[in-house]
């Protein structure tokens, strides 16, 4: 289903992926998303996530920071500067320009917004959200780390933590690429254990879609089959670049070590601009490189001392 179904999109039908045993994903679209955490609170609600404290950051609306073991769902508000553009810049102070991108612009009064308008330049700021979430990669690092098997594959391509096997240790928290699971902190419920996303297994497992895509009332989060929301992102893209936004791209890193995501995003610039590793890669792929070195090394010492020792003996 295309983007603007509404009520009859893959979002709001019932589905029997889990039962089929389909690969699902979520696409999200920030292009389509208007950041009223609809999505963040509907994980809370749904999953009984604790609240993590409600200290405003003071300079965004974006109070939530990062996900986290208790911030499932972090919906990011993304300000970039395009140099060159023409939009409100910024105040006046005492009738000095504060940006010299304005420099073409007529003097304001003190206090007055500073406007350029060039249609051919486009805005000089857009403000971006994008809802992200654990990736539920196809290779996933917190679940090639964990050492009791807390973390497991199912069968719809979700990444689930166990928390009744999970025991704290935090291996899970370096293994990750993209810095999503994280421990609960003291006094929150389930303190000392790791918490993410649970792909709403419960609710797909019932024939549901995910709380937070459920909730989205634009459909910037799309949830279904991962073949199909693909192709309808690759669509996507191709309709974005034709009409301007020359940056458009798929963040979906198949080519490394990750081997692809299951909740995969369209991006408006570099990934870095998101904090999005451009090449991540699944730490342990350097495992066995790291111990064959440290192999090679103890065994270079040792030649060494036995060495000193044949030399030295009489
Ligand atoms: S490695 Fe990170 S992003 Fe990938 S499934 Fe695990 S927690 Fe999610
Ligand atoms: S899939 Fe479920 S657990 Fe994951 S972010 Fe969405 S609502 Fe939260
Ligand atoms: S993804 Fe959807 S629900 Fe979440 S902030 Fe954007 S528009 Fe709102």
């Amino acid at each position: 289903m295309a983007i603007g179904e509404g009520t009859a999109s893959a979002n709001q039908a019932r589905h029997r992926h889990v039962q089929e045993g389909r690969e699902v994903g979520f696409f999200t679209d920030p292009t389509v998303c208007i950041g009223c955490k609809a999505c963040e609170v509907a994980c809370k609600e749904w999953n009984r996530v604790p609240d993590d404290g409600f200290a405003w950051s003071g300079n965004s609306y974006d109070n939530t920071g990062a996900l986290g073991a208790s911030s499932w769902r972090h919906v990011m508000f993304v300000e970039q500067e395009r140099p060159g553009g023409g939009s409100v810049a910024g105040l006046s102070v005492e009738g000095e320009r504060v940006d010299e991108r304005t420099a073409a612009a007529a003097e304001p009064e003190p206090g007055e917004p500073l406007v350029t308008v060039d249609p051919e330049d486009g805005d000089a700021f857009r403000w971006l959200f994008v809802s992200d979430v654990c990736k539920h990669c196809e290779r996933a690092g917190c679940l090639e780390a964990c050492p009791t098997g807390a973390i497991v594959r199912g069968e719809n391509g979700a990444v689930l933590v166990q928390d009744d096997v999970c025991n704290g240790c935090g291996y899970c928290v370096t293994g990750c690429p993209f810095g999503v699971i994280d421990r609960r902190p003291e006094p929150l419920e389930g303190a000392g254990g790791a918490f993410k996303c649970t792909f709403c297994y419960d609710r797909q497992a019932h024939g549901h879609t995910p709380a937070c895509a459920k909730a989205c009332p634009t459909e910037s989060i799309q949830f279904g089959p991962l073949d199909e929301l693909k192709e309808q992102a690759a669509v996507r893209v191709e309709e974005l670049r034709e009409r301007g936004f020359g940056d458009a791209r798929l963040y979906d890193p198949v080519d490394t070590s990750v081997e692809g995501l299951h909740a995969f995003f369209l991006l408006l610039g570099e990934p870095e601009t998101f904090g999005y590793p451009p090449a991540p890669e699944v730490p342990t792929v350097h495992l066995r490189a790291g111990w064959t070195s440290a192999l090679l090394t103890s065994a270079a010492a040792l030649a060494a001392v036995l060495l000193v020792f044949a030399r030295a003996a009489p």
